[in-house]
């Protein structure tokens, strides 16, 4: 496909991401957001670049792809706060501390920097680790950006190149033909934007576009998921890395070894809430804390403060200090796939593409993602 104008709709991190990879290959951009401006998963979720849960063979080797792009992109776009802080995953049972040991030396753990810790070796890693603990798997190749800024942040770059144009308040109902068999999006105000491709980056709303569009949405391997999440006031101290609990360990496919089986038998809450503890620290020293998963639809429109009880004492408990004042609390929804693919990309129509789905790992994987999807466009 020459290079010409392409459309992208959604301005979430998948549709950004597309829109800077089609910049960097010569292309102008037309991206269209429903909003008045992004906010949806992209916005409310820990900014972790999290290799170090990643499923071994392709999983794995795209987060890395994606750890190496963001840590490019970041050195044009400061903005997007990327830190290489790593990441460590805390034990509080022996059989916990079994299963990192086992992780720890698996083939590919020098792929994800992990290293095993003992109690003393967590503290020198992170000293804001203060609660009881028997030690920990550390992941350096874990890193963090600030999803509250990386959106805005690509776009000055993107608007910098002097190729790209940003329409928020234009929502796409539809994608037909113009003339010469160009595909069109066409906006909610009948506004028709034409190029050589669409690229459709939607997140979660997955209804709403009429056509062929809808129809393969309609019958796509996915599904949602809602979390709760929430932020405290600027702690007194930097934290150094990113922090996680044990039953992270139940969730992420690098973990599905022999030794998952041996954890402790989880809480009520844990498997009721599907819930684990992620705690990152913002550039501006507030935590963000979660989270939960819930994947019957039609979701609660409330958050439920019980759930942040469970968050709390989990932040705690790792931390072994008090948490300063939560001032921010919100639910996010993301879309995953229910097959075995890591995330969902479809080709409607000649030069008209979809892609949605990567679950929770779409702020990590998001670079890498847009980089398939051109290769893909582009061959
Ligand atoms: C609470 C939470 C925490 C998470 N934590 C992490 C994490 O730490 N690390 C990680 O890797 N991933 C994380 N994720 C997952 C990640 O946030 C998502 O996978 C990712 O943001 C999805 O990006 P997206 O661009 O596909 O979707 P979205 O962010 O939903 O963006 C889609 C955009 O498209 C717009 N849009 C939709 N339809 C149309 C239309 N018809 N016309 C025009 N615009 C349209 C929407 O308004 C929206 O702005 C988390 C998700 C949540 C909810």
């Amino acid at each position: 496909m020459d290079a010409h104008r392409v459309v992208v709709v959604g301005g979430g991190i998948l549709g950004t991401m597309h829109a800077l990879e089609a910049c960097r290959r010569g292309w102008e951009v037309v991206h269209l957001e429903a909003d008045a401006g992004p906010r949806r998963a992209s916005v409310r979720n820990f900014g972790l670049v999290w290799v170090s849960g990643r499923a071994a063979g392709p999983e794995l080797d795209l987060a890395v792809r994606a750890r190496e792009l963001w840590e490019q992109l970041a050195a044009h776009s400061p903005a997007v706060g990327f830190r290489p802080d790593g990441s460590l995953t805390i034990a509080r049972h022996a059989d916990e501390l079994a299963l990192m040991a086992e992780a720890a030396t698996q083939p590919d753990a020098a792929a994800r920097g992990f290293e095993l810790l003992d109690a003393d070796g967590v503290r020198d890693v992170n000293p804001s680790v203060r609660g009881e603990q028997l030690g920990g798997l550390r992941c350096s190749r874990d890193a963090i950006v600030e999803p509250g800024l990386v959106l805005g942040a690509l776009r000055v770059t993107l608007e910098a190149t002097g190729r790209y144009r940003w329409l928020p308040r234009h929502q796409v109902v539809d994608v037909g033909t113009a003339g010469g068999g160009r595909p069109v999006a066409v906006d909610q105000l009948g506004g028709r934007h034409e190029g050589s491709a669409v690229v459709l980056c939607i997140g979660d709303r997955l209804s709403g576009l009429g056509g062929r569009i809808g129809a393969a949405l309609a019958a796509a391997p996915l599904r949602k998921c809602r979390l709760q999440m929430l932020q405290t006031a600027p702690a007194h101290e930097r934290i150094t890395t990113a922090l996680a609990d044990a039953d992270s360990m139940r969730y992420y496919p690098a973990f599905d070894l022999p030794g998952r089986a041996g954890l402790p038998e989880p809480a009520a809450t844990t498997s009721e809430a599907g819930m684990q503890l992620l705690l990152v620290q913002r550039a501006a020293g507030g935590l963000t804390i979660g989270d939960t998963h819930t994947y019957d639809e039609p979701f609660d429109f409330a958050v439920e403060e019980r759930l942040y009880d469970d968050l709390r004492a989990r932040a705690e408990a790792v931390l072994g200090w008090p948490l300063p004042p939560v001032v921010r609390r919100w639910a996010g929804v993301y879309t995953g796939v229910t097959d075995d693919r890591i995330y969902y990309r479809t080709t409607i129509d000649d030069g008209v593409v979809v892609v949605t789905g990567p679950a929770g790992r779409g702020m990590t994987l998001s670079p890498a993602i847009a980089e398939e999807t051109w290769e893909e466009l582009t061959r």
